[in-house]
């Protein structure tokens, strides 16, 4: 790192993950600066999900640490067991938000409740206070007039603006998604890029993305990761991932999904 670059707000150090006798990720090292847009691509079962679930604490590692927001996932120097407090994990989600393919939204809230109720239990605001940032969110996302509908009666693609409305309600310094469009009709991936591709345009907010959508990765990349068996293979600017790959893994794979 240059004297005049930021601290990374995102650092993972010799991270090891294994679910039983298979690695998932092998000794990881990755870094993201803050209000950078990074988009994650690779093969299915490459490890790209443990990245963000791990970023998301829903998963411990085995080995080496993570750092959010100057906030180590260990105790400093432990490469033994996870062992973070439940209270130290909270204060690390309460700077990531995460955005899954499968919407997660609460059934039985309306939308409104959706998007205000963890600002309401989790940061304690007032009830007023989390409806407001909801109704501005939710205007965001182009879904004003929605609020008082349930989930069910929303297509997958509102579905998905409401969950990105509701992540941002906790104003998240990271947003992950998590092949954000992948569960949707093709007809309603377009609506769900487009609020993606705005948020893309907030400096301060760090992204990272992992999706099949190669074109619209590289319009809101600052930099595309190509990562193979819990490895990145192959990272650069997307022109250079898209147009001149270097390796053949990245090749072969673009070539299959291009
Ligand atoms: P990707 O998102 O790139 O498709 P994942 O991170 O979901 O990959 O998975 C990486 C590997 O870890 C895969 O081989 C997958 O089967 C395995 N894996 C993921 N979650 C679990 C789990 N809870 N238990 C066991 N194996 C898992
Ligand atoms: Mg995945």
């Amino acid at each position: 790192m240059t004297d005049n670059a930021p601290a990374p707000l995102i650092q993972f150090a010799g991270v090891t993950k294994r679910f039983g006798a298979l690695t998932v990720l092998d000794d990881f090292n990755f870094e993201v600066a803050p209000g950078e847009k990074v988009t994650l691509i690779g093969p299915s079962g490459s490890g790209k999900s443990t990245v963000l679930r791990i970023l998301m604490t829903l998963e411990p590692f085995q080995e080496g640490r993570l750092t959010l927001a100057g906030l180590s996932y260990q105790e400093p120097g432990g490469t033994g067991p996870f062992k973070a407090s439940e209270r130290h994990l909270r204060e690390i989600r309460s700077h990531v938000g995460m955005v899954f393919q499968s919407f997660n939204l609460f059934p039985h809230m309306s939308v409104m409740r959706n998007v205000a109720e963890a600002p309401v239990r989790v940061l304690g605001l007032s009830r007023d206070e989390a409806q407001a940032r909801a109704v501005d969110l939710l205007a965001m996302v182009g879904l004003a007039d929605k609020k008082d509908h349930f989930p069910s009666q929303l297509s997958g693609g509102q579905q998905q603006r409401v969950a990105i409305a509701r992540a941002l309600a906790m104003r998240p310094r990271v947003l992950l998604f998590d092949e954000p469009t992948s569960a949707l009709d093709p007809q309603l991936v377009g609506e769900v890029l487009a609020v993606i591709g705005d948020l893309a345009h907030e400096h301060d907010l760090t992204m990272l993305l992992v999706t099949h959508e190669m074109r619209f990765a590289r319009e809101v990349s600052d930099r595309v990761c190509f990562f193979d068996k819990g490895r990145i293979c192959e990272q650069g600017s997307p022109e250079a991932i898209f147009t001149a790959p270097s390796h053949p893994r990245t090749r072969e794979f673009l070539a299959s999904v291009l």
